[in-house]
C-alpha cells in the first residue's frame, strides 16, 4: 500500500490533504428503478438479485440484475471482472449512471456502505492499482488530522482577504457539499501556494540586488569569428535573444534570464554565443544539463565548433576522473552535469552560465555556483510556456523566446496508430531506413527504476533484432550505460554507423541526428504531453520530412485525456499551442512537465484561471516579504531542497 501511495507522490497525511480532486460527482436525483427513462445520469438504490459475467472481444461486462422493488434493471459494468465476486446476490448498492445500451451503465458505485455516488463527491487523480474509492476512505482518515497543521497564513491576513482557515478549506475540498464551497476551499489553499511562490520570487530578487557580476561590455573579435564560423545566418528571433541577452551582459547585476524555444528552434547557437562572450573578456564560460547523456550531446556540438574559433573546451561528469576534471576546470569553456556546479567554486573565472532545463537542478547546487563568481546566468528551457505567463509567474526572471524555428524545417508528420497496426508503423519505418534514414524507437514507459527500464530496453532491442528490424543495425540507449559506451554508442549513431536507436526517454533532451527523420513511440498513451513533444523533438532536425508515429492501445481503452493528448499532438507541432493544451488538461500544476519541483508543486492553483489570484498574492507577497512568522518558516521549509519556479 506505501508503495502504491508513493507512486502518486503520496507519502504523508499532508501529501493526502493536497491530493487535491480531479473534479466533483454532479449533484443528481435518486429515481425509482421503475421510473428510469431518458439519458440523464441519475442514482439508483437496490439490492443485487443476480449476477452474471461475460467477455466481448477484450471487454469483460459484468451485468447485476439491481431491483428496488418498483422493478428491476440490469446495472452494468465494463472491465472490472473482479467486481462479479463482490456484488452476490441481496447486497445492498447504491449506483450511479445513465440507462444505456444494456440497461443501467453504471459510472460509479457504492456496495453496502460508502460515499462513491453522493452528490459532489470528489473524484481523485489515482493509478491502476489504488483506485478512485480507495483514495477516497484515504483522504477521509487524513482529514481527521487536518487540525494538526498550523495555519501559515496570519489571521488577520485571513480575515481580510475573506478566507477560511487552512483545516476548513481542506474539509470543503474533499468533503463539500456545494460546487461553491470546494472552490472556496480551493481558493484559500491556492491563495497560500501562490503567496508563497511570490514571496520566494521577491526575496530571490532583493538578493539579486545585492550581487555582482563583471560587465562584459560590447562583443568584439570572437564573436564575429563566431558568426563566421555558423554554417547558416541566425534567425530573427535568434538574433533578438542575442540582443537581449549582450544587453544583460553589459551590467553589472548578474543576468537572469530565461531563453525558451520550442525543440529543435536553435537555443544552443544563442547558448554558446554567450559562453563566447565571456571566453572573449578572458574568462570561462560553463554549459550545464540535467543528465550526462544530454551533456555528453551538448559537448559533441559546442566542441567543434570552438576548436575552430581556438577556444578550449571540456567534458565534465561525473565519470571524469580527478586529473581529467582539474583539467577540465581550466578550460574556456567547459560543459558538463551537476557534478560539474558542485565542483562549480572552483570556476574562478566563471562570467557566464548556461542552465539548460533548469528545473532539475536543486537550489543547493545553484547557490553553490553563484557565491563563487556570481556569474551571469541564461536559463534553456525547450518546454514553452506563454510569455506573458512567464512573466507573471517567473516575476524577476526576464524571457527571451525564440518563436520560430529556422525556416528550412518542415513540420514533423504525427500519426496516432492502434497497437492492433503496430506493423503498419514499423513498415513505414523500415521503408525510411531502406532509403538511407535512420530513426528512434522509444521504449514503453514504466513506473520501475532506471535499471528495470534499460532491461526493458535491452530486452525489447533484442526482441527488434531478430523481428522487424532483422536487417538493421540496432543500438539500444538507456540510463544504465557507462558514459562511455553511451558515447560510443552516440557518436556511431551519429556516423550513420547505426541505424536505429533503441531509447528510454534518455533521448528526450538534447540528441541531435538530423538525419534521423522517424520515431515510434510505444504505449505513448503512457507519456505525458510535454515528455511526447520533447521526444518528437528529436526527429524533425533537418530538412527531410520527419514522422512521428504513436503508438498505442485502441482509442476506446484510453482514457479521455490520455486520447486528447494524442489528439492534441496529432494536430499541432507548435509547442506553445500544446502548452496551451496541458494545461488545460493538467489544470494546477504540471506546467513545466512532471519532473521539476516548484510551480509543478502548485496543487491547487490554476495558474491561468487563477490569475487575479496570483496578482492579489504578489501585492500580499510585497507587504509580507520581510515579515518573520509561521509563512517565512514555510518558505524556509519550501526552498530547503527546492526552488519554488525551479529558477534561482
Ligand atoms: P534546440 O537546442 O533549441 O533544441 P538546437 O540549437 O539544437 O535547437 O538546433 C537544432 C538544429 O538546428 C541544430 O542542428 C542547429 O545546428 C540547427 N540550427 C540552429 N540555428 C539555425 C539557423 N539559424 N539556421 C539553420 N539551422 C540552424
Ligand atoms: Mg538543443
Amino acid at each position: 500500500m506505501k508503495r502504491k501511495l508513493a507512486k502518486l507522490g503520496l507519502e504523508t497525511v499532508r501529501d493526502l490533504l493536497e491530493h487535491r480532486p480531479r473534479r466533483y460527482e454532479a449533484a443528481v436525483p435518486e429515481v425509482a428503478i421503475a421510473a428510469l427513462a431518458g439519458q440523464e445520469e441519475v442514482a439508483i438504490a437496490g439490492e443485487v438479485l443476480n449476477v452474471s459475467s461475460r467477455r466481448r472481444g477484450r471487454l469483460t461486462i459484468v451485468t447485476a440484475r439491481v431491483s428496488d422493488g418498483t422493478a428491476a434493471v440490469g446495472a452494468t459494468w465494463f472491465n472490472q471482472p473482479w467486481l462479479a465476486e463482490q456484488l452476490v446476490p441481496g447486497t445492498r448498492v447504491r449506483l450511479r449512471g445513465r440507462p444505456g445500451r444494456y440497461g443501467f451503465d453504471v459510472k460509479s458505485y457504492d456496495v453496502g456502505e460508502g460515499d462513491a455516488t453522493a452528490d459532489f463527491a470528489p473524484v481523485y487523480p489515482a493509478s491502476e492499482e489504488l483506485p478512485p474509492r480507495r483514495l477516497r476512505s484515504l483522504v477521509g482518515m487524513a482529514l481527521a488530522r487536518a487540525g494538526d497543521y498550523c495555519d501559515a497564513l496570519p489571521a488577520e491576513l485571513r480575515l481580510r482577504e475573506g478566507l477560511p482557515l487552512k483545516r476548513d478549506a481542506f474539509v470543503a475540498v474533499h468533503r463539500p457539499e456545494s460546487a461553491e464551497e470546494a472552490e472556496a476551499g480551493r481558493r484559500r489553499l491556492a491563495f497560500e501556494e501562490l503567496l508563497l511562490l511570490q514571496i520566494g520570487i521577491a526575496r530571490r530578487a532583493a538578493e539579486r540586488e545585492r550581487t555582482l557580476a563583471a560587465s562584459l561590455g560590447a562583443p568584439g573579435d570572437l564573436i564575429a569569428r563566431y558568426r563566421r564560423a555558423l554554417p547558416f545566418a541566425l534567425t530573427p528571433y535568434q538574433e533578438q535573444a542575442i540582443r537581449e541577452i549582450d544587453g544583460d551582459l553589459a551590467r553589472t547585476m548578474p543576468m537572469q534570464r530565461l531563453l525558451q524555444g520550442d525543440v529543435g528552434s536553435g537555443k544552443t547557437v544563442v547558448a554558446l554565443y554567450a559562453l563566447l562572450r565571456a571566453v572573449e573578456n578572458g574568462r570561462q564560460g560553463a554549459l550545464m544539463a540535467p543528465t550526462e547523456t544530454l551533456a555528453e550531446q551538448h559537448f559533441l556540438t559546442v566542441e567543434g565548433l570552438c576548436a575552430e574559433l581556438g577556444v578550449t573546451c571540456a567534458l565534465l561528469t561525473s565519470a571524469s576522473r580527478k586529473r581529467e576534471r582539474e583539467a577540465a576546470l581550466g578550460a574556456d569553456v567547459v560543459v558538463g552535469t551537476h557534478a560539474l556546479i558542485q565542483e562549480g567554486v572552483e570556476l574562478r573565472d566563471l562570467a557566464v552560465a548556461v542552465v539548460d532545463e533548469q528545473h532539475r537542478f536543486g537550489v543547493e547546487q545553484r547557490k553553490a555556483l553563484a557565491q563563487g563568481c556570481a556569474p551571469h546566468v541564461l536559463h534553456m528551457t525547450a518546454t514553452p510556456i506563454p510569455r506573458t505567463l512567464a512573466l507573471t509567474v517567473y516575476g524577476d526572471l526576464a524571457v527571451s523566446e525564440i518563436a520560430k524555428p529556422p525556416a528550412a524545417r518542415k513540420p514533423v508528420v504525427t500519426r496516432w496508430i492502434p497497437e492492433e497496426r503496430a506493423s503498419e508503423a514499423y513498415r513505414r519505418l523500415t521503408r525510411l531506413l531502406r532509403e538511407g534514414r535512420q530513426a528512434y524507437v522509444v521504449c514503453p514507459l514504466v513506473e520501475a527504476s532506471e535499471t528495470t527500464l534499460a532491461r526493458a530496453a535491452e530486452a525489447e532491442a533484442e526482441r527488434l533484432r531478430g523481428a522487424e528490424l532483422r536487417e538493421f543495425r540496432v543500438g539500444c540507449l538507456h540510463g544504465r550505460l557507462r558514459a562511455a559506451d553511451r558515447r560510443e554508442l552516440m557518436s556511431r549513431f551519429k556516423a550513420c554507423d547505426l541505424d536505429v536507436l533503441v531509447a528510454t526517454t534518455v533521448i528526450e533532451v538534447g540528441v541531435d541526428v538530423a538525419n534521423a527523420t522517424v520515431m515510434i513511440v510505444q504505449e505513448a498513451d503512457r507519456f505525458g504531453l510535454a515528455q511526447l513533444h520533447q521526444l518528437r523533438g528529436r526527429v524533425g532536425r533537418g530538412a527531410e520530412q520527419s514522422f512521428c508515429l504513436l503508438v498505442s492501445r485502441a482509442k476506446e481503452e484510453l482514457t479521455e485525456t490520455a486520447q486528447r493528448r494524442l489528439e492534441a499532438l496529432v494536430a499541432s507541432t507548435d509547442g506553445f499551442e500544446l502548452a496551451e493544451v496541458d494545461l488545460d488538461l493538467r489544470g494546477g500544476g504540471a506546467l513545466l512537465g512532471t519532473r521539476q519541483h516548484g510551480i509543478s508543486d502548485l496543487r491547487f492553483a490554476h495558474i491561468r484561471r487563477d490569475r487575479p489570484l496570483l496578482e492579489r498574492a504578489r501585492t500580499v507577497a510585497a507587504e509580507l516579504a520581510a515579515e518573520p512568522g509561521p509563512l517565512q518558516d514555510e518558505m524556509d521549509a519550501l526552498f530547503a531542497d527546492t526552488d519554488p519556479a525551479g529558477l534561482a
